[in-house]
C-alpha cells in the first residue's frame, strides 16, 4: 500500500468496521477469559489484530469459540459510545490492566499511541464502549456493530508478539483476524492467500528444480540450476535484444575495485554498512563492489566526450555483493549477490526530456513482455538535503513527470521522497495476485557526475556537466525471478518455459516416431524432450502437467500413421490430433507473441 492508498483506507468505512471488529474480538476474548489482560488492537492491511496476555497459550479450538462468541456480540447490535476522560479517570477504570495503564501513561506524556505508534504529545484520553466492554481507543469506529457482517468475518492465526516490540518484555498472544464488507469478499481474500501459498517461489524453486541456496556455500547466494539457468538466460537474450535495437551499448566491469574508487564515489562514506569486509592485494585496500556505476563512471571518463557523441547509454548486467542480516534473507527476493541489469545515460542537459521518455517507454515495453500489464508509478522529489542546485532539481523533475503523463501512466508523487543525489520514477508492476512489486528505477544523479568530474566539450568549445541517470529495469535477476515464479505460478509462458514440450509416446512401438517428431521441433528452435519412460501415458501426462510444461504430444498408432500428434496444452485444452505442422505454426506464434 502507497502512503496515499494507505490514507484512503484509514478514513474508509472497511478501516473502522475492522477495528471496530478488534473491540468485538477482544470482549470475547475477555468473556471467555475474565482474568485476561489485553493490550493494543489496530486495524492493518489486511484486518486486525489484537495482543492479549493469557493464561495459557490459544488453540484452533479457542479461535473457533471466540469467533462464534464474536459473531453473538455482533448480533447484539452494540452501539460504539466515546467518552473523554481525565488520565485519573482512566487509571481508575483500567487499575487491573497493566498494559492498558502504560498506555494511559504514554498519552498523559507523549510516548505511544493507542496503535502503539511513537508521539511525543500528551494526547486526549478517550474510551469507547460497547456493551459492557470498554477500551482505551482513540477511533474512529463504526456506530454499531450491525454494520459488522457476520458471515463475513475470520479470525486467521495467533502468533508471539512481543508487548511494544521489545524482546525484553513478556511475550503476548497476537490473535490475527479479518473482516470484509461481503462473504465473497472475504472468499477472495482466502483464495488468495492460498494462492500465494502455493505459488511460493521457494516452495516451486524446489518443485522444478529451478534454483536452491544452502549453508555451506552461504546464505543468500544462489544456485542457479539448469531449468532456472535456462530461463534465465532465455530473459537475458531477449533483454539483450532489445538493449541493441535500442541504442545501448554493453559494457563488463570487475566485481572488486580499490579503495580510492570507493571514497571517489562516496560509497564508503554513506554505504559502507552493505559493504563487504576488504580485501588486501600487495598492501592495496579493494572491496567487492556494491554497484556498478563508478566503473561505468570511469568508461565515460576514459575518453574526451563531444556533445555529439550523447546520449551514451552503457548496460550491463553487473553482479553486485550488499550485506544484508541473515534474518532477512528470503528465498530470491532478499539476497547476498545479485545481478543487477543495470545500465547509466549519459546525456545533455537540453536531451533530457527526450532520453527521459526514451527509457521510461523502453522499460514499460520490456515489463510488458514480461506479462506484467499493471504498472504504477511514482515520482520522488527534492529532499531537503540535496546536492546539486534545485533548478536543475525542478528541470529533472519536470522532465519525470512530463514524461508519465505523455506515456498516460497512473502515478503518485512522494514530495521530498528523493535521495539526496536526484530526483526518480519508481515502477511497481502488480501480479496475477494484484500484488504490488517494485521493479524498475529511473534515478537522476546531480552527484556523481560532479565527484568523478565528468564533462563533455559543448558547441562552445568548453567543458560542460553531463547529466546522468542510473535505470535498473528488472531490478535483480534473481528477484525478478522470483516474481515471475510467483506471477505465473511457475506456469511459465512458452516463451520462457525451459521445456516447451513433452513427447509422450503411448507405447515402445511409437517411440521411434516420438524421436523423429522430437527432431523436426528441436530443428524448428523449439525445446522439447520425449518421454521414454515406462510409465503408464497417464502418469506421464501427470508429471508434465507438473513439470508445468505448456504443450503435451501424445504418440499413439493413429497419430503414427497419419503423421500427426495429440495435443494437450497445460491450461487443460485438449485440442486432440492435429498434424505436426498445425501444432508447429500454434507454438511459434505463441511463442513469438509471447502468451500462453
Ligand atoms: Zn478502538
Ligand atoms: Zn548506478
Amino acid at each position: 500500500m502507497s502512503e496515499s492508498e494507505k490514507e484512503v483506507y484509514e478514513r474508509s468505512q472497511l478501516y473502522r468496521m475492522r477495528h471496530s471488529t478488534s473491540h468485538v474480538m477482544a470482549e470475547a476474548v475477555l468473556e471467555k477469559f475474565p482474568e485476561g489482560k489485553f493490550a493494543i488492537g489496530p486495524a492493518i492491511a489486511d484486518g486486525f489484530y489484537y495482543d492479549f496476555d493469557l493464561p495459557r497459550p490459544l488453540t484452533p479450538e479457542d479461535l473457533k469459540e471466540i469467533e462464534q462468541r464474536m459473531r453473538k456480540i455482533i448480533a447484539s447490535r452494540q452501539s460504539f459510545e466515546r467518552q473523554e476522560l481525565s488520565a485519573q479517570e482512566a487509571r481508575q477504570l483500567f487499575a487491573d490492566q497493566p498494559y492498558k495503564i502504560e498506555l494511559i501513561d504514554g498519552l498523559e506524556h507523549g510516548g505511544l499511541d493507542d496503535d502503539g505508534n511513537p508521539t511525543d504529545e500528551p494526547q486526549i484520553i478517550s474510551i469507547y464502549k460497547s456493551g459492557k466492554f470498554v477500551d482505551l481507543c482513540r477511533g474512529p469506529h463504526v456506530e454499531n456493530t450491525k454494520e459488522i457482517n457476520p458471515k463475513a468475518l475470520k479470525l486467521m492465526s495467533v502468533a508471539g508478539a512481543y508487548w511494544r516490540g521489545d524482546e525484553k518484555n513478556p511475550m503476548l498472544q497476537r490473535i490475527y483476524g479479518t473482516v470484509f464488507e461481503t462473504p465473497e469478499e472475504l472468499d477472495q481474500y482466502l483464495w488468495k492467500l492460498e494462492e500465494a501459498k502455493k505459488r511460493d517461489h521457494r516452495r516451486l524453486g524446489k518443485d522444478l528444480d529451478l534454483y536452491s541456496s544452502n549453508d555451506e556455500v552461504g546464505t543468500g547466494l544462489i544456485l542457479w540450476h539448469p531449468n532456472g539457468a535456462k530461463i534465465r538466460f532465455l530473459a537475458e537474450r531477449y533483454w539483450e535484444d532489445e538493449h541493441i535495437a535500442n541504442g545501448y551499448d554493453f559494457v563488463y566491469t570487475p566485481h572488486i575495485g580499490k579503495s580510492s574508487l570507493w571514497e571517489t564515489s562516496g560509497h564508503l562514506g554513506f554505504y559502507k554498512e552493505n559493504m563487504y569486509s576488504p580485501i588486501e592485494i600487495e598492501g592495496q585496500e579493494y572491496y567487492i563492489k556494491p554497484m556498478n556505476c563508478p566503473f561505468h563512471l570511469h568508461i565515460y571518463k576514459n575518453s574526451l566526450r563531444s556533445y555529439r557523441d550523447l546520449p551514451l547509454r552503457y548496460a550491463e548486467k553487473g553482479t553486485v555483493y550488499r550485506y544484508e542480516r541473515s534474518g532477512v534473507l528470503h528465498g530470491l527476493m532478499r539476497v547476498r549477490g545479485f545481478t543487477q541489469d543495470d545500465a547509466h545515460h549519459f546525456c545533455r542537459p537540453d536531451q533530457m526530456p527526450a532520453e527521459i521518455d526514451f527509457v521510461l517507454h523502453f522499460s514499460l515495453n520490456i515489463l510488458r513482455a514480461f506479462g506484467f500489464e499493471k504498472i504504477k508509478a511514482y515520482l520522488s522529489t527534492m529532499p531537503e538535503k540535496r546536492v546539486g542546485d534545485p533548478e536543475q532539481w525542478h528541470a529533472a523533475e519536470a522532465a519525470l513527470e512530463a514524461s508519465l503523463k505523455r506515456a498516460n501512466m497512473p502515478y503518485e508523487v512522494d514530495k521530498g521522497g528523493g535521495a539526496f543525489y536526484g530526483p526518480k520514477i519508481d515502477l511497481k508492476v502488480m501480479d496475477a495476485l494484484d500484488r504490488e512489486w517494485q521493479l524498475s528505477t529511473i534515478q537522476f544523479d546531480f552527484n556523481l557526475p560532479e565527484r568523478f568530474d565528468l564533462t563533455y566539450i559543448g558547441e562552445d568549445g568548453q567543458p560542460h556537466r553531463p547529466y546522468m541517470v542510473h535505470r535498473a529495469l528488472l531490478g535483480s535477476m534473481e528477484r525478478f525471478f522470483g516474481i515471475l515464479i510467483e506471477h505465473y505460478g511457475g506456469a511459465f509462458p512458452a516463451w520462457l518455459a525451459s521445456t516447451q514440450a513433452v513427447i509422450i509416446p503411448i507405447a515402445d512401438r511409437h517411440m521411434d516416431y516420438a524421436h523423429q517428431i522430437a527432431g523436426k521441433l528441436k530443428a524448428a528452435g523449439l525445446r522439447v524432450n520425449v518421454d521414454e519412460r515406462a510409465e503408464r501415458m497417464n502418469a506421464k501426462i501427470r508429471d508434465a502437467q507438473k513439470q508445468k510444461v505448456p504443450y503435451m504430444l501424445v504418440i499413439g498408432d493413429k497419430e503414427m500413421q497419419e503423421g500427426q500428434v495429440a495435443l494437450r496444452k497445460r491450461n487443460g485444452e485438449n485440442p486432440g490430433a492435429i498434424p505436426l505442422e498445425d501444432f508447429l505454426s500454434l507454438a511459434k506464434k505463441e511463442i513469438e507473441e509471447k502468451i500462453s
